[in-house]
């Protein structure tokens, strides 16, 4: 996580606390369906942190990725699609859209004889 995905972060915190405060006081003092607001909108903050900590996820594998071993002449771009299909399955995979496998695949899962 960089510095700016911590700044965010710390912003959205800031938020959903300060929503969360409000929807206490709505509950206390208001009517319940703006608590119940306050309550749904305090919890969107906390979805984007969690987004924030997937991006960085991302982006520490990206560099990962491309400070590894390339090609000669391989762009950085080229890598990490070459690495994506290098992760991806067997052909009839891709081409079943992940509900079958070859039959010399290794992540092909033994077919049950009580079907
Ligand atoms: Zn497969």
């Amino acid at each position: 996580m960089n510095r700016y995905s911590r700044f965010l972060s710390t912003l959205y915190v800031l938020t959903s606390g300060l929503l969360a405060w409000t929807a206490v006081l709505q509950y206390r003092y208001g009517p319940l369906w703006a608590g119940l607001l306050f309550t749904a909108a305090g919890l969107v903050p906390t979805v984007a942190v969690v987004r924030e900590s997937v991006i960085g996820d991302q982006e520490r594998a990206l560099a990962e990725l491309a400070a590894g071993p390339r090609r000669p002449g391989e762009r950085v771009a080229d890598a990490i699609v070459h690495a994506e299909f290098g992760a991806a399955c067997c052909e009839r995979w891709w081409t079943s859209l992940g509900t079958d496998h070859d039959a010399a695949c290794a992540h092909r899962a033994p077919r049950s004889s009580a079907a």
